[in-house]
């Protein structure tokens, strides 16, 4: 159905619009609903796929014939850092397998450059006047939470469809000194589904900036994580990096948690072996070892590299239904209004939802009232912060394929209500 953009009605079409809304909205709110699209978890049947790993390993020794019930072996078990180096790109030697949240290594990193300062630091963070991070927006809300924590101050750049603006970036990182690191999700990005390209990602990697020892946390937590026939490769950040000159600039991490469990997956960094040695010293004050019974356990469930990847096709067939659902609810509802915006991710685990400007609280509170929980507006900012109020990152992995249908029919109806609202004002 062709449909006028809302703005070019008339007062009188307008106020019908609203009504009609008004009235769908009441109709909604009736029906006693309690759904929630907030936060990125994989559902009980993508969990059920990985139900294998509750009775392994078989046995209890690695490939070099270690007891993997011991202490020891920090880097985690060889095999399976050769199966994350061939599927992250890196070699195994930048590898490290660690416990179950690729969050605690981001943190671990974070502590030890504030502590200790890494390679190439002229001092610790800690004794910097300021330290500053650069955000690609909107981005990873965790990510932001976790620099407000440590007084991190977060200076935005936009993320556009292939990366973080790299004119923006350049422009922060050339003279100051305090901007000390940037944070981004490369592949799928948490929320929009934005991959950062082999230009950007070069950029990225050989641009000059004042801190000699500028960090990039490339956190590619959906590296593996296709929606589509279209399997995008991530650039290949490590390598880009030490070719031109800057081998110790990113920190790659990664994660089974949307693979195999969330709650007891295997995380991953990789990284220069100057910045191993200097995360593995420190490590090593901490821990005697990883959990290698779950790295063994991991390495027999997937055998290779390529079970990994025909893992993630199963999980594709669970939920790129839902993301479907998603782009039909909102088209049905909004298309041609030129309310909102959203992406149509091809990996990941977000769409990004921008509504009019200055409406994105008002619809997350309209669909919380009607009993659909979404993400706070905002959220995918510094601070919370949404300077526009426009955007809510939908997260529709979780929830049955029907309660995705339903709450995002409701999600579209609170979009064009609280647009016509604005529009009446
Ligand atoms: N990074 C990103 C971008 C994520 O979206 C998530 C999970 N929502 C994580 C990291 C958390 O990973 P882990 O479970 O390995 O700590």
């Amino acid at each position: 159905t062709e449909r006028a953009p809302l703005s070019s009605l008339s007062a009188d079409e307008l106020a019908a619009f609203l009504a009609d809304k008004q009235a769908a909205y009441a109709e909604l709110k009736d029906r006693g609903l309690s759904l929630d699209l907030t936060r990125g978890k994989p559902a009980s049947d993508q969990l059920d796929l990985s139900e294998a790993l509750l009775s392994l390993p078989t046995g209890h020794t690695d490939r070099s014939g270690a007891d993997v019930r011991n202490y020891g072996g920090l880097e985690g078990l060889l095999e399976l850092r050769e199966m994350f180096a061939e599927l992250l790109g890196v070699e195994t030697a930048q590898v490290i397998c660690g416990g179950n949240s690729s969050l605690t290594m981001m943190h671990q990193a974070l502590t030890d450059l504030l502590l200790w300062g890494g390679p190439g630091s002229e001092r610790a963070w800690k004794d910097e006047p300021v330290v500053k991070f650069v955000c690609p927006v909107p981005g990873y809300d965790r990510h932001f939470s976790m620099l407000a924590d440590f007084g991190i101050e977060m200076v935005t750049v936009p993320m556009n469809e292939d990366g973080p603006d790299v004119e923006a970036v350049r422009a922060l990182v050339a003279d100051d000194p305090s901007v000390k690191g940037l944070w981004i999700v490369p592949t799928y990005a948490n929320p929009t589904g934005a991959t950062c390209s082999v230009e950007v990602a070069t950029a990225l990697m050989s641009m000059p900036t004042a801190a000699p020892d500028f960090r990039v946390f490339w956190d590619n937590a959906y590296a593996l994580h296709h929606l589509t026939d279209t399997e995008v490769k991530s650039a290949d950040a490590l390598s880009i990096a030490a070719a031109n000159g800057h081998p110790d600039r990113p920190i790659m991490f990664a994660s089974t948690s949307k693979i195999t469990f969330a709650g007891a997956g295997v995380a991953v960094m990789a990284m220069s072996e100057t910045n191993k040695a200097w995360f593995l010293k420190h490590l090593g004050m901490a821990s005697i070892g990883p959990d290698k019974v779950n790295h063994l356990r991991h390495v027999q469930f997937f055998g290779d590299a390529d079970g990994v990847r025909a893992h993630m096709r199963k999980h594709r067939e669970l939920i790129a239904p839902k993301f479907a659902a998603v782009q039909a609810a909102l088209t049905a509802e909004l298309a041609g209004l030129e309310v909102a915006e959203w992406t149509e991710p091809t990996g990941g685990y977000f769409v990004n939802l921008d509504v009019m400007d200055g409406t994105a609280t008002r619809v997350v509170q309209l669909a919380k009232e009607a009993g659909i929980a979404l993400t706070p507006a905002g959220a995918s900012f510094p601070h919370g912060q949404d300077p526009r109020d426009r955007n809510i990152r939908l997260a529709p992995t979780f929830p049955p394929l029907e309660q995705v249908e339903t709450a995002m029919a409701g999600v579209a109806t609170c979009v064009a209500l609280a647009a016509a609202e604005a529009l009446t004002r």
